[in-house]
């Protein structure tokens, strides 16, 4: 089973993304931290990559493509993937519809978390101080990444989701738990 994750910036992607994981064995596909391994160990990858990631860009399809084709291909025997910032454009979404088609697979349920921009900087602010994320302390930089997900990546979400995919969209301002009980609804109901 695989699912897609979507949801602007400091939506709570991650934070429901563990909770998947955990109860149902998935494997997570976060491509924000893979890039931000790359950097920490200072790869060519990771060094390209946060030039574009620290001013909040998106960044170039090739170097994302390629880090999604390899993490899906070295963990071919889990039970499933949570994409968890990807796709984030059209582009992207078009090669996992196809990358999935070619190795016999598909994308079971998309979930989007919808979040006011209000609500994601005041996040930011919060995140800024408790993980010491540089992409969140600068507003400027946070407002540039929430642009990017509404000019690249909607259109994404409404690309796959013409692809007939089961999609649920939650109120992002809900409680952690009560999004996530919409979620493992979901999620059984895709098992069923
Ligand atoms: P995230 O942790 O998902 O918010 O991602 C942090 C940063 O990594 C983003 O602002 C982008 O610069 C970069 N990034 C992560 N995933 C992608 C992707 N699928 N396409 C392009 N850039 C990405």
């Amino acid at each position: 089973m695989n699912i897609i994750i979507f949801g602007p910036p400091l939506a709570g992607k991650g934070t429901q993304s563990k909770k998947i994981i955990n109860d149902f064995g998935l494997t997570h596909l976060s491509t924000g931290d893979i890039l931000r391994h790359e950097k920490d160990e200072k790869t060519d990858l990771g060094i390209q990559a946060s030039e574009y990631s620290k001013k909040g860009l998106l960044v170039p399809d090739d170097l994302v493509v390629k880090v999604v084709e390899k993490f899906y291909l070295k963990n071919s025997e889990t039970k499933g993937l949570l994409f968890d910032g990807y796709p984030r454009n059209i582009a992207q979404a078009k090669h996992l519809v196809e990358f999935l088609k070619e190795q016999n697979d598909t994308i079971d349920l998309i979930i989007h978390l919808d979040v006011k921009n209000e609500e994601l900087f005041k996040r930011a602010e919060k995140r800024a101080l408790e993980q010491n994320r540089k992409d969140d302390k600068d507003p400027e930089i946070v407002k540039t990444r929430i642009k990017e997900f509404g000019a690249f990546t909607l259109p994404a979400v409404d690309f796959i989701k013409s692809q007939n995919i089961k999609t649920v969209s939650i109120d992002g301002n809900e409680s952690i738990d009560s999004i996530y009980e919409i979620i493992k609804n979901n999620i059984n109901s895709c098992i069923k």
